[in-house]
């Protein structure tokens, strides 16, 4: 494997869930060895083991439990533009079961969202309606050109296999004056650096990029988009889906132990702010230099 970035050959950094995470020397991106076809992984992997606590997976804990914690976490990322940009047309990429889109119409946006995933994209259907939603990949997805005046990103950068191209697919869907958001984890914060191997951002194989703030730019720069603004965040996780992660991701006998424990309880929906700050937003528009 190469570098997206610097097209140099990668060095193994890390094994983990059965996957080698690679590393370039140069700018330090990471990149997780999927092994297989990405396109046929997506539609596989993200149906409802992924949603509902499937053990081996490290996902989540019960994504419609966690969703008034979910919404709170995505007003956060959406005040960021409200300022800029606090109507128009949005679309919202690997829109999950549409939270994003219902959120984004209740703060006055026209809002729409696509997931590769058709278990998640049936249940965005049912909440938002269909004309809102469609079912594919970046890639597959069919938008009229510079239509959008934001397209949002949350924890979504970080799941593609080829983040370039995407990009540069979605600089196409933005009007001229158009902004894109996008929240993804940062490798050089101080969570990822103290706690290497066990960052919670390091899940092969759904995670396959690592940026940090550098690289991330110098991609962005590459698909024709500049960034303008970066801000840290903590967030609102669940302590159900803080213990999933940690008996997984994290590879905790403990969080495990407690995890068994508490599966059944309302404790599992108990909210706890994570103010570790290893999540980036990125705002960026168009105005890069196209490679
Ligand atoms: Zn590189």
């Amino acid at each position: 494997m190469r570098c997206l970035l610097c097209q140099i050959p990668l060095e193994k950094y890390l094994h983990k869930n059965g996957y080698w995470i690679y590393r370039c020397q140069n700018c330090h991106l990471g990149q997780t060895d999927l092994k297989r076809d990405y396109t046929k992984f997506v539609k596989e992997f993200y149906s409802e083991g992924y949603y509902e606590g499937d053990p081996t997976r490290s996902a989540y804990a019960d994504y419609e439990l966690d969703k008034p914690l979910i919404v709170k976490n995505m007003h956060k990322f959406l005040a960021f533009i409200s300022d800029r940009k606090p109507s128009g047309k949005l679309l919202d990429v690997g829109c999950a079961f549409g939270y994003v889109v219902e959120i984004a119409k209740s703060r006055g946006y026209d809002a729409y969202g696509f997931d590769p995933s058709s278990f998640a994209a049936g249940k965005a259907s049912e909440l938002v309606g269909k004309n809102r939603i469609q079912e594919g990949t970046i890639q597959e997805v069919t938008y009229p050109k510079a239509s959008f005046d934001v397209i949002t990103m949350f924890d979504v950068f970080e799941h593609l296999q080829e983040p370039l191209a995407d990009m540069k697919k979605l600089a196409t869907l933005l009007k001229p004056d158009g902004i894109i958001i996008i929240a993804t984890g940062d490798t050089r914060s101080i969570a990822a650096r103290i706690m290497k191997r066990r960052w919670t951002f390091f899940i092969p194989p759904q995670h396959i990029f690592f940026f940090h703030r550098k690289n991330v730019a110098k991609l962005l720069h590459l698909a024709g988009l500049k960034p303008t603004a970066w801000h840290k965040v903590g967030k609102w996780l669940s302590l159900g889906y803080v213990l999933h992660l940690a008996r997984t991701t994290g590879e905790s006998a403990i969080a495990s132990w407690v995890y068994t424990r508490i599966k059944k309880t309302p404790l599992m929906r108990f909210p706890l702010y994570i103010p570790m700050k290893d999540n980036m937003v990125i705002i960026a528009e168009k105005g890069g230099k196209q490679s």
